[in-house]
């Protein structure tokens, strides 16, 4: 079956799947805290739920959907995308060493940087778009690889197959941030990775009306040793908030291909524009990364970014673009666009954000479902 499929046959089409012989095609909101266990004292059996933070079953509905999308065993929903990166991080222990790709998203940055620092967890961020660079930053504790790919802002990309060869044969725990892609687009456990991460606040929820996150593991083992961090710690994704991804995931296939056809015009567009100085797009053919890009993934995705020539035609196109909304996120219905240096990365010093290129100048757009007739003339202007 193939993804676009899966996406509404996944076990879930009806509540059947939960043991509720109805057939209501929208999954039933559990909005409880406890579930009674009386029948354990009458006659000694025991239930699937017991406690809410520990199972719910909305909850359980959008566990396995995703750990279908994404081809691995279990699925786990948590309060954010970030809970769902904590989290994760939480399998690792004191003294543990990790290899992190240096754009990784700003918040899984600072956890590292800050809370799990303070934790005796150690990382070394690399640029993962050269997989030499995982392989020099190898130490006799690296535990684990955490990688995201394209990268925010500047859409780089990085070979997960190479980068999983060097992992495998140290044999780490390869972790893989796949939010800019969704299971649609790009499915890492089909090529060794350990565990795939989403911030479901974006494409998957898709409406910037949620936020939530949802860690999938490759195997049983790692679904357990996860579970354990996920009822401990209880960063637990709601019973409504767990429908509104679910929902969203229904729609993903056109949302998306609509959305990425979007930012390829748009990429193609600001190219050609004066006041544009370069474009990231992985679409694009002198984008350095495509072709590792296309063999791994199955489309470029909704999310571009580009440079103005000057700050103040970037702080111009903000304050005169009507469609944009000027926001952080992304993977919305509507076209958001943001400015990484105030915003997104404004915690890392300038000197650093300089040597990784994210500039006054730099935009990041991610396309939402608007006519592109509308926002080519609504850039336009706003380029001026
Ligand atoms: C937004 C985002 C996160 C964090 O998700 P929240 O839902 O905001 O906590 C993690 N990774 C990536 C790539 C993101 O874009």
């Amino acid at each position: 079956m193939k993804i676009g499929t899966l996406l509404i046959h996944n076990g879930h089409e009806t509540d059947k799947a939960l043991g509720i012989p109805t057939g209501a095609l929208g999954t039933p909101v559990y909005q409880t805290s406890t579930f009674e266990q009386s029948d354990f004292f009458k006659s000694g059996k025991t239930q699937e739920f017991d406690y809410a933070r520990s199972g719910n079953p909305t909850r359980k509905a959008l566990e396995e959907t995703i750990a279908a999308l994404e081809v691995g065993s279990r699925g786990y929903a948590f309060s954010s995308g970030i809970a769902a990166v904590s989290s994760a991080l939480g399998i690792f222990s004191t003294g543990d060493h990790i290899i992190v790709a240096e754009d990784i998203y700003g918040g899984s940055y600072r956890m590292l940087n800050t809370f799990y620092k303070r934790w005796g967890l150690e990382h070394t961020a690399v640029d993962t778009s050269n997989p030499d660079n995982v392989r020099e930053a190898l130490k006799p504790n690296t535990k684990a690889l955490f990688l995201e790919t394209p990268s925010n802002p500047l859409l780089k990309i990085t070979d997960l197959r190479a980068c999983f060869d060097i992992a495998h044969s140290a044999g780490l725990i390869i972790l893989v941030d796949n939010t800019f892609m969704t299971p649609y687009l790009q499915r890492p456990i089909t090529f060794g990775a350990d565990i795939v991460i989403h911030s479901a606040t974006k494409f998957l929820g898709g409406h910037s009306d949620v936020i939530s996150g949802l860690a999938v593991t490759r195997t049983e083992e790692l679904g357990k040793r996860l579970f354990a961090v996920q009822n401990g710690f209880g960063a637990v994704s709601g019973p409504w908030d767990c429908w509104l991804v679910q929902r969203g995931i229904k729609t993903l296939k056109v949302r998306l291909d609509t959305q990425q056809n979007t930012a390829a015009r748009l990429a193609f567009w600001l190219k050609e524009q004066p006041n544009v100085e370069a474009v990231y797009y992985p679409g694009l053919v002198e984008h350095m990364g495509r072709s590792v890009h296309e063999a791994q993934a199955d489309g470029t995705g909704a999310v571009l970014s580009f440079k103005t020539r000057t700050t103040e035609q970037a702080l111009h196109f903000l304050a005169k673009t009507e469609l944009a909304a000027v926001a952080v996120s992304l993977g919305g219905v509507e076209t958001i666009a943001s400015y990484p240096v105030r915003m997104s990365h404004a915690a890392i010093p300038p000197v650093e954000r300089a040597r990784r290129g994210i500039t006054d100048t730099l935009i990041r757009i991610s396309a939402g479902l608007e006519d592109c007739d509308d926002l080519i003339a609504d850039f336009s202007k706003a380029l001026e």
